[in-house]
């Protein structure tokens, strides 16, 4: 079902004890200002945090994510983190494909695929994410590369598969960088990925897909990125860090 969405990354950061402060901190001004967010909110958390922070939220509504799986499912895989380790430590989503990791781990759209198909095996839900680089963009070519991405990686999935896919378009340029997709921008892209999947999925699969929107999203910019009418939601990478900033954003849905 298409949901509202505000889904933390925070990326290679945080001690486990100033992980677990940054998630009680978030608690309480949620508790103070007796805010009743408007949407899920999912946090991104290291791998080694995620037994502890999903613990610690145990009795509230917020959602524990990682960031990558291993693309194989058990093995002589020296370092690599499985879909069902994820699982097993109380992780509900996994962020897939971000551009760090295609960039940085030279992840390609068939590496993600297969990521994503043992994510869903392991009842995790994918936030797969695309987005065009600076130069695709001023070349003009970032519609076909977003589609391609979304082809390649996930329209092997079956229909059921593909109901629970988020998708999140990061355009790599506005990824830390202080700059942002105008909302006119993502409002056209998100646009482009939904008319894209009806014709793929069709448009009842289409238009229950929840779509978020990430580069630099931050409290100044939330609300006029939200209220366009296919974004349903964030992925938030440095402001996430700051409990005021992710409880602001959450609070523009
Ligand atoms: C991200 O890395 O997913 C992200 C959106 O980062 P930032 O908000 O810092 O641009």
């Amino acid at each position: 079902m298409r949901k509202k969405i505000v889904a933390g990354n925070w990326k290679m950061n945080t001690s486990l004890s100033e992980g677990v402060r940054l998630i009680d901190e978030i608690k309480t001004i949620i508790n103070q200002q007796s805010i009743k967010p408007n949407c899920e909110i999912i946090v991104g958390v290291p791998f080694t945090h995620i037994y502890a922070i999903s613990q610690n939220l145990k009795e509230t509504s917020i959602f524990v994510s990682a960031q990558n799986c291993s693309e194989h499912e058990k093995g002589a895989y020296t370092g690599e983190v499985s879909a069902s380790m994820i699982k097993s430590v109380g992780a509900s989503f996994c962020i897939l494909g971000h551009s760090e990791r295609r960039q940085y781990h030279a992840e390609t759209d068939e590496i993600i695929g297969k990521k994503i198909e043992l994510a869903l095996k392991n009842n995790l839900t994918p936030i797969f994410c695309c987005g065009e680089t600076l130069e695709i963009r001023e070349n003009n070519t970032y519609f076909k590369l977003v589609n391609s991405q979304i082809e390649n990686a996930l329209f092997n999935l079956s229909d059921e598969e593909f109901s629970k896919i988020i998708i999140a378009y990061e355009p790599v340029w506005a990824i830390g960088t202080g700059l942002t997709a105008s909302p006119q921008q993502a409002q056209e892209m998100h646009y482009n990925i939904r008319e894209l999947v009806g014709s793929k999925y069709g448009n009842n699969i289409a238009h229950n897909l929840s779509i978020l929107y990430g580069g630099s999203c931050k409290p100044s910019n939330a609300k006029e990125l939200f209220s366009n009418p296919d974004v349903d939601g964030g992925l938030i990478g440095g402001a996430s860090l700051k409990a005021n900033d992710f409880v602001e954003i959450i609070k523009s849905m």
